[in-house]
């Protein structure tokens, strides 16, 4: 009888579904002390020993009035040969906190500024993706930082990460890690450059935004919290279900985490996991699962009340409406 041969696709699919992620806290041992092993492990699974340190060298290129609050343009330098430019929103009056904002696969960062630079920014725009206007209207000194392979660091205004992702893995590293790092920096900068190391630091994105800030603050214990939108799902239900960017994937990862896993290394800092009902790339009842992951570490620590999943009415983008008070339900004593 013919052999019926299968799609490596479906093979590969069925070997990270049944891969045991072996970080996992295990609901005994000390949690805090699987934290700090589980930062060294995908410090490591990211490539985040291969950047070369150096001076900040920041630059401000303009300061200007924008939608009732102080646009101001910089650039520093996230590690040897590469810039990074970004945008701040300052409020007036005294500032909650600073965000972080990150867009997902759009044309760049202006996105978070509800501005449009490009054809189709509108569409990109809407699903409440002006992350920085909203946040800097909430009193948060907002800081919209352009992410490697997009907008002015893709070389393109599409979104470009294929290429880019595919030769760092040649050289140990990961397009993830690599914005991670970014993040790192831009903090480093914030603090000790425009003189913000009183206030405390969040992150949020949208999508591969979203990705990137649950592995920041994942990461990044500079982070007081993080709101990742449409990002956070178990493996199965979204990278392994359907074709992702090249950006999501990293070497190793599902052996030793689930998506949820990497949400738990936030844990007790605030925790606001955003996902839409009907999200085709993310898919809710994944989310639900790694919510729940992360929220047996967040019991563990005694700071159940510092996690919270919050599910919009429709597909894949943000909820301001429904997550913003959340948020600022769960920070107020920060
Ligand atoms: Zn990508």
């Amino acid at each position: 009888m013919e052999h019926k041969m299968r799609a490596a696709k479906d093979f590969a699919k069925e070997l990270v579904q049944n891969e045991t992620p072996r970080m996992r806290w295990n609901g005994t041992e000390d949690p805090v002390r699987r934290q700090t092993e589980s930062r060294e492990k995908l410090a490591s699974l990211l490539g985040m020993d291969r950047f070369e340190p150096c001076p900040l060298n920041v630059r401000v290129e303009f300061e200007r009035p924008w939608s009732g609050h102080t646009e101001t343009r910089f650039t520093f330098e996230s590690e040897t040969g590469w810039t990074v430019p970004c945008h701040m929103l300052t409020p007036k009056g005294t500032p909650k906190g600073v965000m972080i904002c990150l867009q997902g696969h759009s044309t760049g960062m202006h996105n978070s500024l509800n501005r449009k630079l490009y054809d189709g920014d509108e569409d990109a725009q809407s699903g409440d993706r002006g992350f920085a206007v909203q946040a800097a209207d909430r009193g948060y000194i907002a800081v919209a930082l352009e992410q490697r392979a997009f907008g002015e660091c893709g070389g393109t205004p599409r979104p470009d990460c294929y290429h880019a992702a595919m030769m760092s893995l040649m050289v140990g590293r990961t397009l993830l890690g690599q914005r991670i790092r970014d993040v790192k920096r831009a903090i480093e900068t914030l603090k000790t450059h425009f003189g913000f190391a009183y206030l405390p630091y969040y992150c949020m994105g949208n999508s591969g935004g979203g990705t990137a800030t649950v592995y920041a603050a994942a990461l990044l214990e500079e982070l007081a919290g993080a709101m990742p939108s449409c990002s956070v799902c178990t493996w199965e239900k979204s990278i392994a279900n359907t074709v992702h960017c090249a950006c999501n994937y990293v070497p190793g990862i599902a052996r030793y985490f689930d998506m949820g896993d990497i949400a738990a290394l936030i844990a007790p800092r605030p925790y606001v996991q955003v996902n839409g009902k009907d999200d085709e790339i993310f898919l809710l009842d994944g989310a639900k699962d790694a919510f729940n992951e992360a929220k047996r570490v967040y019991e563990a620590l005694g700071a159940a009340d510092k996690c919270r999943l919050v599910v919009g009415g429709g597909g894949h983008r943000f909820y301001a409406a429904d997550a913003w008070p959340v948020f600022e339900e769960l920070t107020m004593n920060n």
